[in-house]
């Protein structure tokens, strides 16, 4: 095991990351900006250094500052989380090169797969549908033009460097998607810093995301850990995440955890990574992107499997086996994510930063909490609004929604406005009750 590791992230992943380390016997360097002083996490690390101001380009996303601050706590490896520098292959590059181990895939397999035109390409040559669309980048609006038409409106205009439900665009007739091109390259360009697109089929209704875990170690193994639902989202932003699916049959869960190691293999995938897949109405898949890092949503995969996935990241990054092969993945009951944001769902959910006054989190059978907050935290209005995960793990999907009401009818959060009220409608709705919604739902039922 690495005896030092410094995590270069916040939030309720820094911490989430700092606990792996301490039950593995890791010691821990977190980092922080300026904006994170009052942050407890750092706290909760044997040494913890503040890199730099609050905006995330002087601090977080600052490849020098962090590998700075690496080599004068001189660790021996680095966890990204997500977010930030969790998917840049540079970043992971430069730590190879000073002698760090970086915690997730290899550079090479992190930069095919972050194009995710490069990925579509892999994914069918291993035999993985995709959605129609461009086999490279758009060269010209004569070409996009050309392949809507081919595949028929609506389409999907994507960044090839795009995440986090950033610079996707959906295009209904030809003016839309000439105008959609314009706006998504320059858009892509500031976001990402490459302004390369491409498109694909968009379907309308009844799309469902359905993703699935995998892990991988430096002798040959790769193995799935089952799949999340991940179709209630807001902007194409995942709010609540469960699992096992509840729309989709043994057959196709199995065709879509094969898919997914069947591209993990194609890409000489190591450590922990989600493939992830679009399902329709009838039950059809398509492969839309591999996110080379640990998800937000990943205790719900814990919750099922009884794997510390976390600490299994570890344990494979150090070059250990994985502790368990196919066989041993039984996952039991079911799990479900809401991921509670500083938001006004009110209000067009505008973010909502400032102090919490009073806080106190649920607890009881079947509930974690993973969470950086506490009475007194100012929320800072530099990064992303999650603030808390509430997770419950019970024998059965209804168990696990009257345990989720429960559990978030105790959570006293007061100061900012939260998400809460949002899950307990959702609640109550019976497209949810009956696991039909799909990734529209949030914006046709709230709006
Ligand atoms: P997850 O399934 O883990 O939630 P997301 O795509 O929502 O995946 O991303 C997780 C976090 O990483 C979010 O905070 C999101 O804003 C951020 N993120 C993901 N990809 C990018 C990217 N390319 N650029 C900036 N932020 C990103
Ligand atoms: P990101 O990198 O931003 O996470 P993804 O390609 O993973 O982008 O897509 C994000 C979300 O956009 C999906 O979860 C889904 O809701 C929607 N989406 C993506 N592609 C399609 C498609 N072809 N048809 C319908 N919805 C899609
Ligand atoms: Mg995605």
């Amino acid at each position: 095991m690495f005896s030092r590791i410094l995590v270069a992230n916040r939030g309720e992943i820094a911490l989430r990351i700092i606990r792996a380390c301490r039950e593995v016997g890791a010691e821990t360097v977190a980092v922080y900006s300026e904006a994170d002083r009052n942050a407890l996490y750092h706290h909760f690390a044997d040494e913890s250094i503040c890199i730099g101001p609050g905006d995330p380009s002087e601090s977080y996303l600052s490849i020098p500052r962090i590998i700075s601050a690496a080599e004068i706590a001189d660790v021996d490896a680095i966890h990204p989380g997500y977010g930030f520098l969790a998917e840049n292959s540079h970043f992971a590059e430069i730590c190879r090169s000073c002698k760090i181990e970086f915690i997730g895939p290899n550079a090479e397999t992190m930069k095919l797969l972050g194009d995710k035109v490069a990925a579509r390409s892999l994914a069918k040559k291993a035999g993985v549908p995709v959605f129609p669309g461009s086999d490279g980048p758009i060269k010209s609006d004569e070409e996009a033009i050309e392949i809507a038409e081919r595949v028929g409106y609506p389409v999907g205009i994507k960044a090839s460097g795009g995440g986090g439900g950033r610079g996707i665009r959906v295009a209904h007739n030809k003016v839309s998607l000439v105008n959609g091109l314009t706006v998504a390259s320059t858009e892509a360009e500031i976001a990402f810093g490459n302004s390369s697109l491409y498109i694909e089929k968009w379907i309308e209704g009844g799309a469902r995301h359905v993703e699935v875990q995998v892990i991988a170690d430096h002798h040959g193994h790769a193995i799935h850990l089952g799949e999340r639902d991940c179709s209630l989202q807001r902007r194409r932003q995942k709010l609540l995440e469960e699992s096992p699916s509840p729309s989709i049959d043994d057959g196709l869960r199995r065709r879509l955890c094969d898919a997914a190691i069947r591209i993990a293999k194609a890409a000489n995938y190591t450590n922990a990574g989600t493939v992830e897949f679009i399902v329709d109405k009838d039950g059809n898949f398509y492969f839309i992107e591999v996110n080379c890092r640990i998800q937000v949503e990943h205790p719900v995969t814990e919750m099922v499997t009884g794997i510390d996935l976390v600490q299994q990241q570890l344990k494979v990054a150090t070059g250990d086996k994985l502790e368990f092969s196919q066989r041993d993945i039984h996952p039991q009951g079911v799990a479900i994510e809401c991921r509670i944001n500083a938001e006004d769902p009110r209000n067009f959910f505008k973010p909502s930063p400032g102090r919490i006054t009073k806080y106190c989190a649920p607890g009881g059978p079947g509930v974690r909490v993973d969470s950086h907050v506490y009475a007194g935290y100012a929320v800072p209005p530099n990064y992303d609004s999650m603030i808390s995960k509430v997770i419950v793990h019970r024998r059965t999907r209804d168990e696990a929604i009257n345990c989720m009401r429960r559990a978030l009818s105790e959570y006293v959060i007061e100061g900012v406005s939260t998400t809460i009220p949002l899950f307990l409608s959702v609640f109550g709705h019976s497209a949810y009750l009956s696991g039909s919604v799909d990734t529209g739902f949030i914006e046709e039922t709230y709006s």
